[in-house]
């Protein structure tokens, strides 16, 4: 067995692994895809430290960082079922959809969470190519010009506001016929000149020139299709956490995010958890990176604490 097995190798892993190689304990990792979202991501401008890369420039880094320690890496497996030590010190055990069943003394969930996609001709197009999912990482790539954002929820109208403040020009459609946001947040977004708010709108198409988006259609409440010329559409209609597997073994919220103390420590003793698959709040690479290093520390704290039964 291992003395951390983390399911996970995306950004969160990937610290929790090189981490825990470094105490000396004898350290798994499963993963689906290395790198995790970080290899759908472009340009990336905010980890803190370096100016400017790219997704598969920092996954690659992030998988050699971890091939420097002795750590099992098992990736293209996709874990199924997560059971529970019986009592505090006893094997947690990890099934994988290939049959096989990982045992560790601790357990560090890092599955990470997707953005939920709107399904409408252009959006895989133009992905990265005016299409985004992530207001405080593309935002700035905007400066100056015109962009929607699809979603009338927090999410949606927070990235409305943000926007606001960087574009030239945000239009907000909302599929229903009120935004879902809290009050506060609508209210602020109505006091902004540079935004339009549309209701009764469902995007049904992105459009672009081969190379960029230039605009997008939408189905208005009165039934007839209506364009928007602009060079960016940010889809914010929910991230959704990869934890579907873990439903009834720990506790997740409604939205089944992972619930996490301060420590990374979930509602099972010995089972850790760090980045966008948790509750902690920001889904960014810097703040998934400070959660993986959290969660092996604290895997570390138990094991010195907890005797192995
Ligand atoms: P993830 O990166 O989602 O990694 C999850 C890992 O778990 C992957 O290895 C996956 O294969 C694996 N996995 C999932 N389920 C299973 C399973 N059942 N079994 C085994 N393995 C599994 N953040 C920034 O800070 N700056 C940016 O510029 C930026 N741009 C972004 C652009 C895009 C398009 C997207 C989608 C996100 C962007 N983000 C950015 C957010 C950032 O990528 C995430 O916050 C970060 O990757 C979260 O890291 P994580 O390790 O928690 O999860």
């Amino acid at each position: 067995p291992f003395d951390v097995l983390i399911i996970g190798g995306g950004p969160a892993g990937a610290s929790a692994a090189v981490y825990a190689a470094r105490k000396g304990l004898r350290t798994g990792l499963v993963a689906e895809r290395f790198g995790g979202q970080v290899m759908d991501t472009e340009g990336i401008e905010n980890f803190i430290s370096v100016k400017e890369t790219d997704g598969p420039k920092l996954g690659a880094a992030l998988e050699a960082h971890v091939r420097q320690y002795d750590v099992d890496i098992i990736t293209s497996q996709r874990a199924k079922e997560l059971f529970p030590a019986a009592r505090p010190g006893g094997l947690h055990g990890v099934a994988l959809e290939s049959g096989a069943i990982l045992h560790g003394r601790t357990v560090i969930l890092a599955t990470g969470a997707h953005w939920r996609h709107l399904g409408v001709p252009g959006e895989e197009e133009y992905r990265n190519k005016g299409v985004a999912y992530c207001p405080h990482c593309d935002g700035p790539f905007y400066k100056g010009k015109r962009v929607a954002v699809a979603g009338g929820g927090n999410s949606g109208v927070e990235a409305a506001i943000d926007l606001a403040g960087i574009v030239a020009h945000v239009t907000l459609l909302q599929r229903g016929s009120h935004l879902k946001a809290d009050k506060v947040l609508q209210d602020k977004l109505y006091s902004l000149p540079n935004v339009t708010v549309l209701t009764e709108a469902l995007t049904t198409r992105i459009e672009g020139n081969g190379k960029n988006v230039t605009g997008l259609t939408y189905r208005g409440g009165d039934g007839a299709d209506h364009h928007v010329d602009l060079e960016g559409v940010f889809v914010q209609i929910g991230l959704l956490p990869n934890t579907g597997w873990l439903k009834g073994a720990l506790k997740l919220t409604d939205f089944g995010e992972i619930v996490v103390d301060s420590h990374g420590a979930t509602s099972v003793p010995g089972v850790f958890a760090a980045g966008d698959a948790t509750t902690t709040p920001y889904k960014q690479i810097v703040i998934a990176i400070g959660g993986g290093a959290t969660a092996a520390l604290a895997a570390f704290d138990y094991l010195i604490r907890v005797p192995a039964t």
